[in-house]
């Protein structure tokens, strides 16, 4: 059994880092949680995130939890900002390339540059720091800041759920690859791969919709029907509303029973005579049946 201890980045109180519309916590949780789904495509996996939510967790918290839990490997996930571009991870500054934290690090670098290598996303290096998650946690660990929140294109990136997905899944296979992770049977659909799926069926949905171009706003009277629309609105054959709406059998008879009324309430001069009128129309309508 692997334990895998998954870190969202900030949370609760801590927003981390914002632009673009965008809060550092929420896109970390977004990404773990896509880890964690798509962890279950491997055997003999367990798998503890250190917030489910928006919570507050301290640092030392996380640290805590994890070496507590006695997990094999700590993955921190962040967004960078402060004005730049792409994607870097980081061990810890006392290690070196050759640790077991430096080996995790290469396949996750790798795995999630060619994962996402369709985004153009730029590698700004798999790097070392003396950050908290990375020194304080007894076992192997990453963290990885991914894309800069404030950084426009970016941000775009970091808000397309296929990008986040792509992300993790990068994520993942270096993990898998590092730790030996072996992939389940194929036979049946995990969680992870049905909302995969389900995803692509979306964008083919949304792609389709856009090639079909927008539904008309049937609220919204054309420019060329504008001036004939007022008219028969103000003399009562419609009531003004829905001009772009279809118009149906029944909804015809009532305009042009209006119409018929109309006509022949003007050349009747009297009730006797517009009772004959309305017998000369109706045999002329019969005829022409
Ligand atoms: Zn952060």
């Amino acid at each position: 059994m692997v334990k895998i201890f998954i870190d969202p980045g900030h949370g609760g109180t801590d927003p981390g880092a914002s632009g673009n519309g965008l809060q550092e916590k929420n896109v970390t949780l977004q990404i773990s949680r896509n880890i964690r789904d798509i962890l279950t495509e491997y055997e003999d996996v367990q798998v503890r995130m250190s917030r489910e939510g928006d919570q507050t967790v301290s640092l030392s918290q996380r640290t805590n939890a994890a070496n507590a839990w006695g997990a094999d490997f700590l993955m921190s996930v962040h967004i960078n900002a402060g004005g730049g571009t792409g994607y870097e991870d980081y061990r810890h500054n006392k290690l070196s390339a050759s640790s077991a934290s430096g080996k995790i690090q290469a396949a996750i670098h790798a795995a999630v540059l060619n994962e996402i290598k369709n985004y153009k996303v730029q590698d700004r290096g798999a790097k070392s720091a003396n950050y908290h998650m990375l020194r304080e946690s007894n076992m192997p660990a990453v963290l990885s800041e991914n894309l800069f929140i404030d950084t426009a294109a970016d941000a775009n990136l970091l808000k397309n759920n296929s990008f986040l997905q792509a992300i993790a899944r990068g994520h993942v296979i270096g993990m898998a690859k590092a730790l030996n992770l072996k992939a389940k049977p194929k036979e049946e659909l995990t969680v992870a791969q049905a909302q995969d799926l389900q995803r692509q069926i979306n964008e083919l949905k949304n792609q389709l919709a856009m090639q079909v171009g927008k539904p008309a706003d049937m609220n919204k009277v054309s420019s060329w029907a504008e001036k004939d629309w007022k008219e028969a609105s103000e003399n009562g054959y419609f009531d003004g509303t829905r001009p772009g709406a279809p118009i149906t059998r029944e909804e015809t008879a009532i305009v042009i029973n209006r119409l018929r009324r109309n006509f022949i309430e003007l050349i009747g001069k009297n009730s006797a005579e517009m009772i004959k009128i309305e017998e000369r129309l109706a045999a002329i309508e019969n005829k022409a049946d």
